[in-house]
Protein backbone atom coordinates (compact mmCIF):
# COMPACT_ATOMS: atom_id res chain seq x y z
CA UNK A 1 0.00 0.00 0.00
CA UNK A 2 1.54 3.61 -1.16
CA UNK A 3 0.18 5.16 2.05
CA UNK A 4 2.59 3.19 4.38
CA UNK A 5 5.39 5.61 2.57
CA UNK A 6 3.19 8.45 4.38
CA UNK A 7 2.02 7.25 7.46
CA UNK A 8 3.44 5.79 10.27
CA UNK A 9 1.96 3.61 13.50
CA UNK A 10 0.79 6.47 14.95
CA UNK A 11 -1.39 7.39 11.88
CA UNK A 12 -2.05 3.87 11.38
CA UNK A 13 -3.43 3.44 14.88
CA UNK A 14 -5.64 6.72 14.86
CA UNK A 15 -6.82 5.65 11.43
CA UNK A 16 -8.08 2.45 13.33
CA UNK A 17 -9.88 4.62 15.74
CA UNK A 18 -11.46 6.30 13.39
CA UNK A 19 -12.29 3.49 11.42
CA UNK A 20 -13.95 1.77 14.50
CA UNK A 21 -15.96 5.29 15.39
CA UNK A 22 -17.73 5.06 11.85
CA UNK A 23 -18.27 1.35 12.12
CA UNK A 24 -19.95 1.72 15.59
CA UNK A 25 -21.61 5.20 15.88
CA UNK A 26 -21.89 6.46 12.03
CA UNK A 27 -22.38 3.32 10.19
CA UNK A 28 -25.41 1.70 11.86
CA UNK A 29 -27.43 5.06 12.24
CA UNK A 30 -27.05 6.12 8.38
CA UNK A 31 -30.65 5.04 6.80
CA UNK A 32 -32.56 6.81 10.10
CA UNK A 33 -30.49 9.51 9.62
CA UNK A 34 -31.09 9.92 6.15
CA UNK A 35 -34.64 9.06 6.37
CA UNK A 36 -34.67 11.84 8.93
CA UNK A 37 -33.02 14.41 6.67
CA UNK A 38 -30.84 14.90 9.73
CA UNK A 39 -28.38 13.81 12.15
CA UNK A 40 -28.11 14.75 15.84
CA UNK A 41 -24.72 17.08 15.25
CA UNK A 42 -24.71 17.51 18.95
CA UNK A 43 -24.77 13.84 20.23
CA UNK A 44 -22.02 12.46 17.51
CA UNK A 45 -19.68 15.54 17.49
CA UNK A 46 -19.71 14.95 21.79
CA UNK A 47 -19.10 11.69 21.27
CA UNK A 48 -16.51 12.82 18.66
CA UNK A 49 -14.74 15.24 21.01
CA UNK A 50 -14.64 12.55 24.50
CA UNK A 51 -12.41 10.48 21.87
CA UNK A 52 -10.31 14.08 20.75
CA UNK A 53 -10.97 13.59 17.21
CA UNK A 54 -12.46 17.34 16.38
CA UNK A 55 -9.29 19.71 16.74
CA UNK A 56 -6.34 16.92 16.00
CA UNK A 57 -4.29 19.87 14.33
CA UNK A 58 -5.41 22.58 16.60
CA UNK A 59 -3.57 23.88 19.77
CA UNK A 60 -3.02 21.50 22.70
CA UNK A 61 -4.30 24.67 24.96
CA UNK A 62 -7.77 25.31 23.43
CA UNK A 63 -8.16 21.45 23.39
CA UNK A 64 -6.80 20.48 20.31
CA UNK A 65 -4.27 17.57 19.47
CA UNK A 66 -1.32 19.89 18.87
CA UNK A 67 -0.75 17.49 15.99
CA UNK A 68 0.60 18.39 12.01
CA UNK A 69 -2.44 18.28 9.45
CA UNK A 70 -1.10 14.44 8.42
CA UNK A 71 -3.42 13.58 11.62
CA UNK A 72 -6.28 15.40 10.04
CA UNK A 73 -5.66 14.15 6.39
CA UNK A 74 -6.39 10.26 8.18
CA UNK A 75 -9.33 11.24 10.26
CA UNK A 76 -10.73 12.91 6.73
CA UNK A 77 -9.95 9.30 5.09
CA UNK A 78 -11.56 7.35 7.63
CA UNK A 79 -14.59 9.79 8.05
CA UNK A 80 -15.23 9.27 4.50
CA UNK A 81 -15.95 5.91 4.08
CA UNK A 82 -19.24 6.33 5.91
CA UNK A 83 -22.12 4.94 4.06
CA UNK A 84 -22.98 8.61 3.07
CA UNK A 85 -21.45 12.16 2.51
CA UNK A 86 -23.93 14.09 4.38
CA UNK A 87 -22.41 13.32 7.87
CA UNK A 88 -18.67 13.39 6.68
CA UNK A 89 -19.68 16.73 5.21
CA UNK A 90 -21.12 18.10 8.28
CA UNK A 91 -18.24 16.93 10.60
CA UNK A 92 -15.53 18.36 7.87
CA UNK A 93 -18.07 22.31 8.30
CA UNK A 94 -17.35 21.95 12.19
CA UNK A 95 -13.03 21.37 12.12
CA UNK A 96 -11.85 22.21 8.40
CA UNK A 97 -14.03 24.87 7.35
CA UNK A 98 -15.72 26.76 10.26
CA UNK A 99 -12.78 26.98 12.45
CA UNK A 100 -9.68 27.14 10.59
CA UNK A 101 -9.86 30.96 10.53
CA UNK A 102 -10.32 31.21 14.11
CA UNK A 103 -7.64 28.57 15.35
CA UNK A 104 -5.05 30.90 12.87
CA UNK A 105 -6.31 34.04 13.86
CA UNK A 106 -8.92 34.41 16.74
CA UNK A 107 -7.68 35.90 19.90
CA UNK A 108 -6.92 34.13 23.00
CA UNK A 109 -10.08 34.79 24.45
CA UNK A 110 -11.76 33.73 21.11
CA UNK A 111 -10.32 30.88 20.67
CA UNK A 112 -11.28 29.98 24.50
CA UNK A 113 -14.86 31.06 23.95
CA UNK A 114 -15.52 29.17 21.06
CA UNK A 115 -12.85 27.35 19.88
CA UNK A 116 -12.80 25.16 22.98
CA UNK A 117 -16.45 23.91 22.54
CA UNK A 118 -16.31 23.61 18.91
CA UNK A 119 -12.66 21.00 19.61
CA UNK A 120 -15.06 18.99 22.45
CA UNK A 121 -18.09 18.59 20.68
CA UNK A 122 -20.19 20.87 22.93
CA UNK A 123 -20.57 23.23 19.90
CA UNK A 124 -22.07 22.62 16.28
CA UNK A 125 -20.56 25.02 14.03
CA UNK A 126 -21.72 26.21 10.02
CA UNK A 127 -20.10 28.35 8.01
CA UNK A 128 -21.87 31.19 6.46
CA UNK A 129 -20.41 32.29 3.34
CA UNK A 130 -23.26 31.77 0.67
CA UNK A 131 -26.26 33.84 -0.30
CA UNK A 132 -29.00 33.75 -2.38
CA UNK A 133 -27.49 35.94 -4.99
CA UNK A 134 -24.25 35.33 -4.37
CA UNK A 135 -22.37 31.72 -4.25
CA UNK A 136 -19.45 31.67 -6.51
CA UNK A 137 -19.02 35.35 -6.75
CA UNK A 138 -18.52 35.81 -3.14
CA UNK A 139 -17.60 39.63 -3.67
CA UNK A 140 -21.27 40.20 -4.27
CA UNK A 141 -22.34 38.82 -0.21
CA UNK A 142 -24.74 41.51 0.79
CA UNK A 143 -24.76 40.53 4.25
CA UNK A 144 -24.29 43.47 6.41
CA UNK A 145 -22.57 44.11 9.60
CA UNK A 146 -22.90 47.80 10.92
CA UNK A 147 -21.06 49.08 13.84
CA UNK A 148 -23.70 50.50 17.00
CA UNK A 149 -21.04 51.28 19.90
CA UNK A 150 -19.00 47.75 20.78
CA UNK A 151 -21.48 45.87 18.80
CA UNK A 152 -22.38 44.75 14.97
CA UNK A 153 -26.35 45.01 14.33
CA UNK A 154 -25.80 41.81 11.03
CA UNK A 155 -28.95 42.27 8.22
CA UNK A 156 -28.85 39.91 5.59
CA UNK A 157 -29.53 36.19 4.91
CA UNK A 158 -27.37 33.19 4.32
CA UNK A 159 -28.18 30.31 1.57
CA UNK A 160 -27.06 26.93 1.42
CA UNK A 161 -25.62 26.19 5.18
CA UNK A 162 -24.65 23.25 6.55
CA UNK A 163 -25.64 22.17 10.25
CA UNK A 164 -27.82 25.28 10.14
CA UNK A 165 -30.56 24.26 11.71
CA UNK A 166 -28.94 22.86 14.26
CA UNK A 167 -25.65 25.46 14.39
CA UNK A 168 -24.62 27.30 17.67
CA UNK A 169 -22.50 29.34 16.20
CA UNK A 170 -22.06 30.32 12.56
CA UNK A 171 -18.41 31.95 11.31
CA UNK A 172 -19.96 34.24 9.14
CA UNK A 173 -18.99 36.52 6.49
CA UNK A 174 -20.14 40.24 5.67
CA UNK A 175 -19.76 43.37 4.52
CA UNK A 176 -18.73 45.71 7.25
CA UNK A 177 -17.51 48.84 5.58
CA UNK A 178 -20.69 50.35 4.01
CA UNK A 179 -19.53 49.01 0.72
CA UNK A 180 -21.88 47.41 -1.53
CA UNK A 181 -19.96 45.04 -4.00
CA UNK A 182 -16.13 44.53 -4.07
CA UNK A 183 -13.52 41.97 -2.10
CA UNK A 184 -12.79 45.06 0.25
CA UNK A 185 -14.38 45.58 3.78
CA UNK A 186 -15.80 42.22 4.43
CA UNK A 187 -15.47 40.75 8.14
CA UNK A 188 -15.76 37.35 9.65
CA UNK A 189 -17.79 37.54 12.58
CA UNK A 190 -18.99 34.41 15.20
CA UNK A 191 -22.49 34.97 15.23
CA UNK A 192 -24.40 32.96 18.46
CA UNK A 193 -27.40 31.51 16.99
CA UNK A 194 -29.35 32.22 20.42
CA UNK A 195 -28.72 35.80 19.22
CA UNK A 196 -32.12 37.69 18.91
CA UNK A 197 -33.09 38.17 15.28
CA UNK A 198 -31.64 35.56 14.25
CA UNK A 199 -33.87 32.34 12.99
CA UNK A 200 -33.73 29.39 10.10
CA UNK A 201 -35.82 30.60 7.35
CA UNK A 202 -36.14 27.00 5.71
CA UNK A 203 -34.55 24.04 5.62
CA UNK A 204 -34.06 22.76 2.24
CA UNK A 205 -34.85 19.35 0.45
CA UNK A 206 -32.03 18.41 -1.33
CA UNK A 207 -31.22 15.70 -3.89
CA UNK A 208 -28.54 13.73 -1.64
CA UNK A 209 -26.50 14.53 1.31
CA UNK A 210 -29.80 13.64 2.87
CA UNK A 211 -28.34 13.18 6.44
CA UNK A 212 -27.10 17.09 6.99
CA UNK A 213 -29.17 19.63 7.19
CA UNK A 214 -28.98 22.51 4.77
CA UNK A 215 -30.85 25.84 5.88
CA UNK A 216 -31.48 29.62 4.36
CA UNK A 217 -30.90 31.57 7.49
CA UNK A 218 -31.85 35.33 8.60
CA UNK A 219 -30.45 37.81 9.92
CA UNK A 220 -32.16 40.89 11.76
CA UNK A 221 -30.70 43.08 13.60
CA UNK A 222 -28.70 40.23 14.83
CA UNK A 223 -26.48 42.50 17.85
CA UNK A 224 -23.04 40.44 18.23
CA UNK A 225 -19.97 41.98 19.87
CA UNK A 226 -17.39 43.42 17.74
CA UNK A 227 -15.12 41.19 19.93
CA UNK A 228 -16.57 37.85 17.79
CA UNK A 229 -14.73 39.41 14.83
CA UNK A 230 -11.81 37.17 14.08
CA UNK A 231 -8.62 39.14 12.82
CA UNK A 232 -8.69 42.55 11.58
CA UNK A 233 -11.72 44.26 10.42
CA UNK A 234 -11.90 44.23 6.48
CA UNK A 235 -9.43 41.41 6.19
CA UNK A 236 -12.73 38.69 6.18
CA UNK A 237 -12.34 37.97 2.23
CA UNK A 238 -8.75 37.05 2.26
CA UNK A 239 -9.32 34.76 5.96
CA UNK A 240 -12.06 33.56 4.01
CA UNK A 241 -9.97 32.69 0.61
CA UNK A 242 -7.08 31.10 2.73
CA UNK A 243 -9.93 28.85 4.91
CA UNK A 244 -11.65 27.88 1.51
CA UNK A 245 -8.24 26.25 0.77
CA UNK A 246 -8.49 24.05 3.49
CA UNK A 247 -11.72 23.73 2.79
CA UNK A 248 -10.66 22.20 -0.12
CA UNK A 249 -8.26 20.04 0.47
CA UNK A 250 -10.54 18.10 3.58
CA UNK A 251 -13.32 17.38 0.45
CA UNK A 252 -10.63 15.91 -1.75
CA UNK A 253 -9.27 13.75 0.83
CA UNK A 254 -12.67 12.51 2.20
CA UNK A 255 -14.12 11.85 -1.33
CA UNK A 256 -10.64 9.35 -2.12
CA UNK A 257 -12.09 6.83 0.46
CA UNK A 258 -15.95 7.19 -0.41
CA UNK A 259 -14.62 6.22 -4.34
CA UNK A 260 -12.45 3.78 -3.22
CA UNK A 261 -15.41 1.98 -0.70
CA UNK A 262 -17.36 1.93 -3.87
CA UNK A 263 -14.76 0.64 -6.92
CA UNK A 264 -14.23 -2.07 -4.15
CA UNK A 265 -18.25 -2.69 -3.81
CA UNK A 266 -18.37 -2.84 -7.39
CA UNK A 267 -15.75 -5.17 -8.03
CA UNK A 268 -17.35 -7.63 -5.25
CA UNK A 269 -20.90 -7.27 -7.04
CA UNK A 270 -18.65 -7.94 -10.84
CA UNK A 271 -17.88 -10.97 -9.24
CA UNK A 272 -21.23 -12.44 -7.73
CA UNK A 273 -23.17 -11.26 -10.51
CA UNK A 274 -23.48 -13.51 -13.71
CA UNK A 275 -24.04 -12.65 -16.97
CA UNK A 276 -24.16 -14.67 -20.31
CA UNK A 277 -23.27 -17.72 -17.48
CA UNK A 278 -19.57 -15.85 -16.76
CA UNK A 279 -18.89 -13.51 -13.70
CA UNK A 280 -19.09 -9.81 -15.26
CA UNK A 281 -15.61 -9.24 -14.07
CA UNK A 282 -14.91 -11.93 -16.67
CA UNK A 283 -15.58 -8.78 -19.15
CA UNK A 284 -12.10 -6.93 -20.09
CA UNK A 285 -14.35 -3.75 -20.42
CA UNK A 286 -14.85 -3.99 -16.65
CA UNK A 287 -11.87 -4.70 -15.96
CA UNK A 288 -10.25 -2.19 -17.84
CA UNK A 289 -12.80 0.28 -16.71
CA UNK A 290 -12.10 0.06 -12.64
CA UNK A 291 -8.57 -0.10 -12.92
CA UNK A 292 -8.91 3.10 -14.82
CA UNK A 293 -10.61 4.83 -12.37
CA UNK A 294 -8.01 3.10 -9.58
CA UNK A 295 -5.80 4.52 -11.48
CA UNK A 296 -7.25 8.13 -11.53
CA UNK A 297 -7.70 7.40 -8.09
CA UNK A 298 -4.34 6.95 -6.91
CA UNK A 299 -3.26 9.68 -8.77
CA UNK A 300 -5.56 12.02 -7.07
CA UNK A 301 -4.56 10.52 -3.39
CA UNK A 302 -0.81 11.35 -4.38
CA UNK A 303 -1.74 14.93 -5.17
CA UNK A 304 -3.87 15.33 -2.26
CA UNK A 305 -0.68 14.34 -0.27
CA UNK A 306 1.52 16.70 -1.89
CA UNK A 307 -0.79 19.23 -0.95
CA UNK A 308 -0.61 17.90 2.69
CA UNK A 309 3.17 18.48 2.60
CA UNK A 310 2.61 21.76 0.89
CA UNK A 311 0.04 22.64 4.07
CA UNK A 312 2.44 21.33 7.00
CA UNK A 313 5.32 22.67 5.71
CA UNK A 314 4.08 26.11 5.18
CA UNK A 315 3.79 26.77 1.50
CA UNK A 316 0.98 27.88 -0.61
CA UNK A 317 -1.44 25.09 -1.47
CA UNK A 318 -3.89 27.40 -3.53
CA UNK A 319 -2.76 25.97 -7.17
CA UNK A 320 -2.74 22.51 -5.72
CA UNK A 321 -5.75 22.28 -3.57
CA UNK A 322 -7.60 23.68 -6.26
CA UNK A 323 -6.89 21.07 -8.95
CA UNK A 324 -7.18 18.46 -6.13
CA UNK A 325 -10.51 19.56 -5.64
CA UNK A 326 -11.51 20.24 -9.26
CA UNK A 327 -10.20 16.30 -9.99
CA UNK A 328 -12.13 15.15 -6.70
CA UNK A 329 -15.19 16.69 -7.98
CA UNK A 330 -15.16 15.55 -11.80
CA UNK A 331 -13.37 12.15 -10.65
CA UNK A 332 -16.50 11.30 -8.17
CA UNK A 333 -18.91 11.85 -10.87
CA UNK A 334 -17.06 9.58 -12.84
CA UNK A 335 -16.75 6.80 -10.42
CA UNK A 336 -20.64 7.18 -9.43
CA UNK A 337 -21.33 6.88 -12.95
CA UNK A 338 -19.76 3.52 -13.83
CA UNK A 339 -19.88 2.02 -10.85
CA UNK A 340 -23.54 2.79 -10.93
CA UNK A 341 -23.83 1.26 -14.02
CA UNK A 342 -21.93 -1.80 -13.52
CA UNK A 343 -24.75 -2.57 -10.96
CA UNK A 344 -27.15 -2.65 -13.48
CA UNK A 345 -30.61 -2.38 -12.52
CA UNK A 346 -29.10 -2.89 -9.06
CA UNK A 347 -27.88 0.45 -9.13
CA UNK A 348 -30.53 2.59 -9.10
CA UNK A 349 -32.84 1.06 -6.70
CA UNK A 350 -32.71 2.41 -3.01
CA UNK A 351 -31.91 -1.10 -1.24
CA UNK A 352 -28.59 -1.22 -2.42
CA UNK A 353 -25.51 1.85 -1.25
CA UNK A 354 -24.85 2.43 -5.01
CA UNK A 355 -27.71 5.32 -5.59
CA UNK A 356 -27.55 7.23 -2.59
CA UNK A 357 -23.25 7.53 -3.18
CA UNK A 358 -24.53 8.18 -7.25
CA UNK A 359 -26.92 11.39 -5.20
CA UNK A 360 -24.21 12.35 -3.07
CA UNK A 361 -21.31 12.81 -5.27
CA UNK A 362 -22.58 14.84 -7.41
CA UNK A 363 -21.85 17.64 -5.14
CA UNK A 364 -18.63 17.52 -5.39
CA UNK A 365 -18.62 19.38 -8.61
CA UNK A 366 -20.46 22.49 -7.52
CA UNK A 367 -19.90 22.74 -2.71
CA UNK A 368 -17.04 24.59 -1.63
CA UNK A 369 -16.35 26.06 -5.38
CA UNK A 370 -17.93 24.65 -8.94
CA UNK A 371 -15.38 23.11 -11.20
CA UNK A 372 -15.69 26.29 -12.97
CA UNK A 373 -14.06 28.09 -10.30
CA UNK A 374 -11.46 25.99 -9.41
CA UNK A 375 -10.61 26.38 -13.01
CA UNK A 376 -10.48 30.52 -13.37
CA UNK A 377 -7.90 30.41 -9.84
CA UNK A 378 -5.71 27.30 -11.74
CA UNK A 379 -5.77 30.02 -14.97
CA UNK A 380 -5.00 32.81 -13.20
CA UNK A 381 -2.75 30.93 -11.00
CA UNK A 382 -0.74 29.71 -14.27
CA UNK A 383 -0.59 33.34 -15.90
CA UNK A 384 -3.36 32.24 -18.71
CA UNK A 385 -5.28 35.49 -17.84
CA UNK A 386 -4.26 38.00 -20.11
C1 LIG B 1 -25.53 20.78 -0.09
C2 LIG B 1 -24.81 22.09 -0.09
C3 LIG B 1 -24.14 22.49 1.06
C4 LIG B 1 -23.49 23.73 1.10
N1 LIG B 1 -22.92 24.17 2.27
C5 LIG B 1 -22.50 25.46 2.36
C6 LIG B 1 -22.09 26.00 3.63
O1 LIG B 1 -22.08 25.30 4.65
N2 LIG B 1 -21.72 27.30 3.67
C7 LIG B 1 -21.70 28.10 2.57
O2 LIG B 1 -21.36 29.27 2.68
N3 LIG B 1 -22.08 27.62 1.36
C8 LIG B 1 -22.48 26.32 1.24
N4 LIG B 1 -22.88 25.82 0.02
C9 LIG B 1 -22.89 26.70 -1.15
C10 LIG B 1 -21.89 26.32 -2.22
O3 LIG B 1 -20.58 26.65 -1.84
C11 LIG B 1 -22.36 27.02 -3.51
O4 LIG B 1 -23.51 26.33 -3.95
C12 LIG B 1 -21.30 27.06 -4.58
O5 LIG B 1 -20.25 27.90 -4.23
C13 LIG B 1 -21.89 27.52 -5.93
O6 LIG B 1 -22.60 28.71 -5.77
P1 LIG B 1 -24.09 28.83 -6.35
O7 LIG B 1 -24.86 27.65 -5.93
O8 LIG B 1 -24.63 30.16 -5.98
O9 LIG B 1 -23.91 28.73 -7.91
P2 LIG B 1 -23.67 29.96 -8.91
O10 LIG B 1 -22.66 30.88 -8.38
O11 LIG B 1 -25.01 30.54 -9.26
O12 LIG B 1 -23.08 29.22 -10.16
C14 LIG B 1 -23.87 28.27 -10.91
C15 LIG B 1 -22.94 27.51 -11.82
O13 LIG B 1 -22.44 28.42 -12.80
C16 LIG B 1 -21.13 28.06 -13.16
N5 LIG B 1 -20.27 29.23 -12.95
C17 LIG B 1 -20.32 30.14 -11.95
N6 LIG B 1 -19.38 31.08 -12.14
C18 LIG B 1 -18.73 30.77 -13.29
C19 LIG B 1 -17.66 31.35 -14.00
N7 LIG B 1 -17.04 32.46 -13.58
N8 LIG B 1 -17.26 30.76 -15.15
C20 LIG B 1 -17.85 29.66 -15.61
N9 LIG B 1 -18.86 29.05 -14.96
C21 LIG B 1 -19.30 29.60 -13.81
C22 LIG B 1 -20.74 26.86 -12.28
O14 LIG B 1 -20.96 25.68 -13.01
C23 LIG B 1 -21.71 26.92 -11.15
O15 LIG B 1 -21.99 25.65 -10.59
C24 LIG B 1 -23.48 24.55 -0.05
C25 LIG B 1 -24.13 24.12 -1.22
C26 LIG B 1 -24.80 22.92 -1.25
C27 LIG B 1 -25.54 22.53 -2.51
Amino acid sequence: MTTDLYFNKEHQELRMLVRRFVDNEINPHVEAWEEARIFPAHELFGKMGDLGLLGLNYEEEYGGGGLDYWYQAVLLEEIGRAHCAGVPMAIAVQCDMATPALAEHGTAEQKEKFLRPAVEGKAVFSIGVSEPDAGSDVAAIRTKAEADGDHWVINGSKMWITNGTQADYITLLVRTDGRERGYRGMSLIIVPTDADGFTVSKKLEKMGNHSSDTAILSFDDVRVPKANTIGAEGMGFILQMQQFQVERLAASLMATSGMERIIEMTIQYCRERKTFKQPLINNQWIQFKLCELKTELEALKHLNYYCVRKFVAGQDMTREASMAKLKMGRLSREVADVCLQFHGGMGYVEEYPMARYFRDARLGSIGGGADEIMLGIIAKLDGLLD
